[in-house]
């Protein structure tokens, strides 16, 4: 919202835009183009001015055009090709993921086994001890 020169007033909407077509100045390439919007201060009555946007023009040969499009296709295509590529490491990874998830269950049930068997023992030597001790108490 620009500013009245005068008064400072902020005004909304101007009362009309224009496009003008600037050359361009030296050391500058291509055109400009500006849109000017008409303001009418609410507050004192001024009118004034104002650059609503710019576009800039630069004039470029077709072929060069055609070449620079041609261009961007071929990064495109191949942005897209890096993309699926990408996908597809993604979903490698996902069932590395899954396998090594598998394979760390089936290493902690094959620990369980371990420690049970090492525990069957164990109750076992208990066992034994348990009846010699009998055996030793029954012969007092
Ligand atoms: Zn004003």
């Amino acid at each position: 919202m620009p500013n009245c020169p005068k008064c400072g007033n902020k005004e909304s909407l101007p009362t009309r835009t224009f496009s003008v077509i600037v050359e361009p100045s030296k050391g500058e390439r291509g055109m400009t183009e500006r849109r000017v919007g008409m303001y009418t201060c609410s507050s004192c009555g001024t009118k004034f001015p104002t650059v609503i946007s710019k576009q800039r023009y630069l004039v470029v040969a077709e072929e060069q055009l055609k070449s620079i499009q041609d261009e961007l296709a071929t990064v495109k295509k191949g942005n897209d090709e890096l993309s699926a590529k990408v996908r597809g490491m993604a979903d490698q990874q996902r069932e590395l993921q899954q396998s090594m998830d598998r394979a760390a269950k089936e290493n902690e049930v094959s620990n369980l086994r371990t420690k049970l068997e090492q525990l069957e023992s164990f109750v076992k030597h208990l066992r034994k001890e348990k009846s010699e001790l009998e055996e030793k108490v029954s012969r007092i």
